[in-house]
């Protein structure tokens, strides 16, 4: 039996060694020369830089334990406590109120006592406690439910900075039954999201400290494990540096996907682990309702701009884990969603006496990312040196930029996931996995993977 992955990202590579564990032939498939997807780690002068993701969660156990699984246990690391995390307002640093959830507060003191809302705004936060139920079975973009029950401020201040930075777009725009389906679930079972937060925190084990773990080494390690497992094997081929472009099946039901190279392979199961406007070329030509559907889910663009400091260039070094901007009265907007100050959140990550620095620019700053590299250096090196008074240049300077690549989970996206589902019900042996659909974090996009290939094998088993 043969597979082909297409896409070497951490799903596809999750999927491809289940498979080859299984006594499958893999053939993997990227259109880039090397593996990873996002994940891409970067060695250079004694600092480890990341260019995508820089760590996964502990409460979701499928990135942790895929490392554990290829030899990497004992490299997993936690974040350097305390974790002080900050929120940029008007240009001033407030420490993020201890005990938050993604958005709700799991305890009561430290939100009252935040100087991040006026008592006003507490106040209208409080309302929630005693409005009725808002949301019907219909879908709804975060931003309206949260305004709704808890104000303005929260959105603002908060909720936008924290699940906006995640996804590189605005709350009010992504879909709270994909995005925060707990949010549904506080409600309908609590009514008040504040009652239902405060709830989940009183059951939470205590002491438990950051979720966020990464590697050692970094997360370019756990591609490197996963492709050396696989390059160990001897059904699995490998075609890097060259595009998937499109699939197509025979009478006999194997499957032929079309390279860019004009080479065709034949196999009996095909995962796509490609970002869902790509997947959608590559079945539109059999399936072309579940191409419409792939394509109606949005990509932003987000670009990672990284720079490295000697810690003389600082009058104090900066604290704590870094800051998310969480708006400002004023104009312009500074064009960075935020920074983390790696040096400080991990151990590791850059040498004696040095400060590396990573911002985020988000979509709204996509004029920005399409300029050259000096001119984005320049407008992230003016933002550090007003946010942590940087008076020298830095040392080290990085850029990534991820063009439409950010899925974004807008309003609907489970009724697209549906559609695409039954347009594709007729073909079990092609799966579809990876960030654009059911979660965009590695430990989601590791299980996805992983459901897929279990997918694949219950089709060639049968
Ligand atoms: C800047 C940034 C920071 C992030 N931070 C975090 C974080 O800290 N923690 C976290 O959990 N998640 C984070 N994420 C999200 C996470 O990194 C991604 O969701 C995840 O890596 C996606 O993995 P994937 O394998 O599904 O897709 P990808 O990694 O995008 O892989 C898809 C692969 O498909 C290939 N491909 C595309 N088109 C074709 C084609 N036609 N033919 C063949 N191959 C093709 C691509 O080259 C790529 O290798 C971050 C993402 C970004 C961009």
């Amino acid at each position: 039996m043969r597979a082909v992955v297409v896409g070497a990202g951490v799903t596809g590579l999750a999927a491809a060694v289940d498979l080859v564990d299984a006594g499958v032939e893999v053939t993997l498939v990227d259109a880039a020369p090397q593996a990873g997807g996002k994940i891409r780690t970067e060695h250079v002068d004694g600092f480890l830089v990341e260019h995508g993701p820089d760590s996964f969660v502990s409460y979701r156990p499928a990135a942790a334990a895929l490392a554990s699984r290829f030899g990497l246990g004992n490299d997993i690391i936690s974040v350097t406590e305390p974790r002080i995390v900050y929120l940029r307002r008007d240009g001033e640093m407030v420490a993020m109120p201890e005990g938050m959830g993604l958005v709700l507060p799991t305890r009561l003191g430290p939100f009252v006592r935040t100087r991040l809302f006026t008592w006003p705004q507490k106040l209208h936060a409080g309302l929630d406690v005693l409005l009725p139920r808002y949301l019907g079975p219909e879908d709804m973009a975060i931003g309206q439910f949260l305004r709704h029950r808890l104000g303005p401020a929260i959105i603002e201040r908060l909720a936008d900075p924290l699940i906006g930075g995640i996804y590189g777009t605005s709350i009010e725009e992504l879909s709270l039954d994909a995005v925060l389906p707990m949010l549904r679930a506080y409600e309908d079972e609590s009514r008040s999201l504040i009652l239902a937060s405060l709830k989940a925190g009183r059951k939470a084990p205590k002491g438990a400290g950051s979720p966020f773990r990464t590697l050692r080494g970094g997360l370019g390690d756990l591609i490197d494990a996963l492709m050396a497992h696989l390059r160990a094997e001897a059904g699995y081929v490998e075609r890097l540096g060259v595009a998937a472009v499109s699939l197509t099946t025979d009478d006999a039901g194997r499957s032929h996907l079309r390279l860019a190279s004009g080479e065709v392979l034949v196999a009996d199961a095909v995962v796509l682990a490609t970002p869902s406007p790509t997947t959608a070329a590559m079945v539109e030509g059999e399936r072309p309702a579940a191409a419409v559907a792939l394509r109606a889910i949005p990509h932003a663009s987000t670009a990672v701009v990284s720079l490295g400091y000697r810690a003389e260039a600082f009058p104090t070094p900066p604290v704590g884990h870094g800051f998310l901007d969480a708006g400002t009265g004023r104009t312009p907007r500074s064009p960075s969603s935020g920074c983390t100050v790696t040096s400080g959140k991990w151990a590791g990550r850059a040498p004696d006496r040095t400060v590396l620095i990573r911002s985020f620019l988000p979509e709204r700053s996509r004029a920005l990312h399409q300029r050259p590299d000096n001119e984005v250096y320049a407008a992230v090196e003016r933002d550090i040196a007003e946010t942590f008074g940087a008076g020298e240049s830095p040392i080290l300077r990085r850029i990534a930029r991820w063009d439409g690549l950010m899925p974004k989970y807008t309003v609907g996206h489970k009724d697209r996931l549906a559609t695409i589902d039954a347009a594709l019900a007729d073909r079990p042996r092609w799966q579809l996995a990876g960030a654009s659909y059911r979660g965009v974090g590695l430990p989601d996009c590791v299980t996805s993977g992983q459901a897929a290939a279990a997918a694949v094998l219950a089709q060639l088993g049968g």
